[in-house]
């Protein structure tokens, strides 16, 4: 059977390093057979993420902090020059301050609530205008969520705001870019262990309890939560826009 990702071109934003979701995701979708463009976010992951994409044999591996517009114009300069036709774009960057995820959310600082919000839900509206004039036949773009987003997980504070604002973007940008065929949608993913998740308050209390209580009585899987965005990318996932999609053992599904 061919990859069901054969002749789409794919750009994947959020690779850290081996345990990033956005690499897991990567993966999946060059066994698929897409063409793969890579980014990262500043100098200290160039090396790493150069050297990840050089074993995924992703053609174009570029910086791009998207808190700066001049690096998203950057990056679509240069796709348009190696990749012109863009089909699927993946969105797993997410950031907030260490200690806005281990105290109480109600003191919060308005500049880390802005930070939160910029990095892990705006940039998701900025990265979506940057590519969707690349996606000229329409396509699908993806972004990472987190059940914080409608209920309350210890710690995960401020960020659970920003992935509901990050989720409410993503019907928004399903409404305006539907004409141009442009699917978004997000996964909701189960707590997997991350650079980023690693920075949430006694994280491993959260994975312990989803193993414990989860229908499928286990954490998530990264090759799950790829194997989910290969769908949404490809054309099997074609009637699907706006939507959330949990991939959490079960884990939301559970009043206690
Ligand atoms: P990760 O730390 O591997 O990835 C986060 C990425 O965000 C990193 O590559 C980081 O460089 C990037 N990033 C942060 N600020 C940036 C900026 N200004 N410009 C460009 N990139 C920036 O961790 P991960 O867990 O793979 O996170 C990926 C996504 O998955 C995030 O949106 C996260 O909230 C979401 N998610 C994670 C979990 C989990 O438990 N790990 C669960 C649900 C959703």
């Amino acid at each position: 059977m061919a990859g069901l990702l054969e002749a789409k071109t794919a750009l994947v934003l959020g690779v850290a390093n081996r345990w990033s979701l956005a690499y897991a995701i990567a993966q999946a979708f060059r066994r698929e057979g897409a063409r793969l463009a890579l980014t990262y976010q500043g100098e200290r992951q160039k090396a790493t993420v150069e050297e990840l994409g050089a074993e995924l044999g992703a053609e174009l591996v570029l910086g791009c902090d998207v808190t700066q517009e001049s690096e998203l114009e950057g990056l679509a300069a240069a796709l348009k020059e190696a990749l012109p036709q863009l089909d699927c774009v993946v969105h797993s960057i997410a950031f907030a301050n260490r200690e806005d995820l281990s105290r109480p959310f109600v003191e919060t600082s308005r500049s880390g609530y802005l930070l939160a919000q910029e990095v892990s839900s705006y940039s998701l509206v900025a990265v979506a205008r940057t590519v969707a004039p690349l996606m000229r036949q329409g396509g699908s773009i993806l972004t990472l969520t987190y059940l914080g987003a409608t209920r309350v997980v210890p710690n995960y504070n401020v960020m659970g705001v920003a992935k509901a604002a990050l989720e409410a973007a993503v019907r928004y940008l399903a409404s305006d870019l539907g004409p141009s065929n442009i699917r978004v949608n997000a996964i909701s993913a189960g707590p997997v262990k991350t650079a980023s998740a690693r920075g949430v308050k006694d994280f491993i209390k959260v994975l312990d309890a989803v193993a414990e209580r989860a229908p499928l009585r286990r954490n998530t899987d990264p090759a799950e939560v790829a194997d989910t965005a290969v769908f949404l990318a490809s054309d099997l996932g074609r009637g699907v826009t706006g939507n959330i999609i949990f991939v959490d053992a079960g884990f939301q599904v559970m009043g206690l």
